[in-house]
């Protein structure tokens, strides 16, 4: 199960969001946390970058941590396998698999040969007169996706939101959506004017746009409207007489 731990955040970021708000051109009269939640409804988003959070993410797979590069805004620190000896490596278990003892062990199994093959080439190298970093650098070419690493990640408020939008949804990965839950519960503790009003992207916009992806495990797949539907429902519109 990925561990998440929040290293650090930025403290007053009501106060600063609303701040950066005003100066922008809000009403005074706008309390800082109605400011707020009227920015994240809005779409206002330049303001919630003034926001930051650096989690500490372990016992991810490989393959989540390639996932999570994707979020290209945002600041990423792996844990690297150039440096590191892998050797006897944790790993994730797919979550779907865990149904099934005969698959769990299935899996177990070609884990346990993975781990003899990385560590039989890295001790193998290094016999034969290979230097400890070029025995690192070829055994960690035999690691599998499952093997664990080790993450710090910094992103803005307005990332994280994009982020928790793409991967509260159903079709996210099971270890990304865990990852994106953990996360969710952290921060809406801290700042509920941020992120109460956020889940997957359907709930977020009130609207979806996985359109007909939608799979029938989605929780709102007959409370909130796809794309397509609702613009369906409002009939053809002509675009601006501008253009
Ligand atoms: C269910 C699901 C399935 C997916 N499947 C795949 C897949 O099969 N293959 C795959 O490669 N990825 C896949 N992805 C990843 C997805 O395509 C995005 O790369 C990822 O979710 C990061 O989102 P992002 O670009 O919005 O985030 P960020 O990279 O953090 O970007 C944030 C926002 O900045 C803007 N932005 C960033 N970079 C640019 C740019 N170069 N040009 C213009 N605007 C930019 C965009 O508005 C973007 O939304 C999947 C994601 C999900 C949620």
């Amino acid at each position: 199960m990925v561990k998440v731990k929040l290293l650090r955040y930025t403290r007053g970021g009501i106060g600063l969001i609303a701040g950066s708000a005003r100066v922008s051109g809000i009403p005074p009269s706008l309390n800082s946390r109605k400011a707020v939640r009227m920015m994240v409804e809005n779409d206002y988003g330049s303001v919630l970058e003034h926001v930051y959070f650096t989690f500490d993410i372990s016992e991810m797979s490989i393959a989540l941590s390639r996932e999570l590069l994707e979020h290209r805004i945002a600041s990423h620190t792996a844990r690297s396998t150039r440096y590191h000896v892998e050797e006897g490596f944790g790993y994730v278990t797919p979550q779907p698999l865990k149904r099934s003892r005969r698959l769990t062990k299935l899996f177990r199994q070609a884990v346990s040969q993975a781990r003899e093959n990385y560590s039989r080439l890295y001790r193998a190298m290094l016999e034969e007169g290979y230097s400890e970093e070029e025995a690192r650098e070829a055994a960690r070419y035999l690691l599998p996706m499952a093997a664990h690493t080790h993450y710090v990640w910094t992103i803005n408020a307005r990332s994280l939101i994009n982020f928790l939008s793409l991967r509260l949804c159903v079709r996210a990965s099971p270890e990304m959506r865990e990852l994106a839950t953990k996360i969710y519960r952290l921060v809406v503790k801290i700042y509920p004017e941020i992120f109460e009003g956020i889940g997957c992207r359907g709930y977020t916009l009130g609207l979806c746009p996985e359109n007909e992806n939608r799979p029938p495990s989605c929780p709102y797949l007959h409370r909130i409207p796809s794309k397509v539907e609702v613009k369906a429902g409002r009939g053809r519109l002509k675009p601006p007489a501008s253009l």
